[in-house]
């Protein structure tokens, strides 16, 4: 891996990180997201293969294959195998029901990330859907048992703002690493679009939102099981005003999303991250094709977010020690 990140850092496309939503589709309906509602193309098994060989010739380590919930694709074995092959870390976001049922949906994967909002059933359920508990406690299990690296997502609103420390202990016990973040983005950014008006009513205050982010910093600091680095969690903490998620200026932004990690939308859209929200149009793996894509990937305006996994990435590949530590510790 790291032979790999020096022979491509120095070429002009290097996406080391990917983010691959394979669909919007999804069997569960969490009071936050519509996403199984927004309709999109889909690239065939065949464009994703080719897709994923690609990108492994342009040095990408890891991909996130996410929706949407990814294990409904029927080819979602078939795209793991093809990456984990080429020797790319393979990552997926799921809300474990669909991994419940069918355990062989693991084969192929190095990493999964269960989205899972409280370890009391009842508060998870009545947000992400009745058995939506049962599954996530499932999948992690199966994870496990498979010796899988497995983390836990949590979307905090004001109906489980007060689960975190649960979730925290929860996850030492298990040996899992957690991440939470709020239920709030701009409708202008890709995920936004995911997100309906009920999230009004779910979303924090302002004043939670830098409390939990405080949180998160102190309990890393202490050496407790959150996914990311302190600096990132502190960064959101100290993010003046909520109201803006990210600040675009005019020129060329330093940001290492489009750069240094992708964003691939299900029809083949290449964004520089999914939060972007700057003017940006992307081209198309299908229509301009992989390197145009990535290479426009690399052009836009957005300067700075305060989106802790967004920031994280910022530092793993400014190469900064204590997110490289973190890495390393994640094996
Ligand atoms: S948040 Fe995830 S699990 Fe819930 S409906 Fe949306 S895509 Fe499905
Ligand atoms: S600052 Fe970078 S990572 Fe953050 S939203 Fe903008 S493009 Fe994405």
């Amino acid at each position: 891996m790291a032979s790999r990140f020096v022979t491509h850092r120095l070429r002009k496309i290097h996406a080391f990180e990917v983010q691959a939503n394979l669909l919007n589709a999804c069997n569960q309906r969490c009071l936050y997201c519509r996403c199984p509602e927004v309709k999109t193309e889909l690239m065939t098994t065949k464009q994703w293969r080719l897709t994923i060989r690609s990108l492994r010739r342009w040095g990408t380590l890891r991909i996130k294959f996410q929706g949407g919930e990814p294990t409904l694709r029927p080819d979602f074995r078939e795209l793991c195998a093809e990456a984990q092959n080429l020797g790319i870390i393979t990552a997926a976001v799921s809300h474990g029901r669909s991994i419940a049922d069918d355990p062989s949906l693991l084969d192929h994967l190095s990493e999964l990330v269960v989205s899972w909002d409280s370890p009391n059933p009842e508060t998870n359920d009545m947000l992400r859907g009745k058995g939506a508990h049962e599954g996530a406690v499932r999948a992690i299990d199966l994870a496990l048992d498979r010796g899988i690296r497995t983390y836990v997502n949590m979307i905090l609103t004001r109906e489980n703002i007060e689960d975190m420390e649960a979730m925290l202990s929860y996850c030492t016990k298990r040996g899992l690493k957690m991440h939470a973040q709020p239920v709030m983005f701009d409708q202008k950014s890709v995920y936004g679009r995911y997100f309906d008006n009920t999230v009004q009513r779910l979303a924090l205050p302002d004043e939670q939102i830098r409390l939990a982010h405080t949180r998160m910093a102190e309990w890393k600091r202490q050496g407790r099981q959150l996914i990311f680095s302190a600096l990132a969690y502190q960064k959101a903490a100290d993010w003046p005003d909520y109201g803006i998620s990210t600040i675009q200026k005019q020129g060329q932004s330093p940001c290492m999303a489009g750069k240094f990690y992708i964003h691939i939308e299900p029809n083949g859209d290449i964004h520089p991250c999914g939060l972007n929200e700057s003017d940006f149009t992307p081209k198309n793996i299908i229509r301009d094709g992989l390197e145009e894509a990535m290479l426009h990937a690399r052009h836009h305006n957005c300067w700075d977010c305060w989106m802790v996994y967004m920031n994280e990435r910022k530092v793993v590949f400014g190469l900064k020690p204590e997110a490289l530590l973190e890495i390393v510790r994640r094996g």
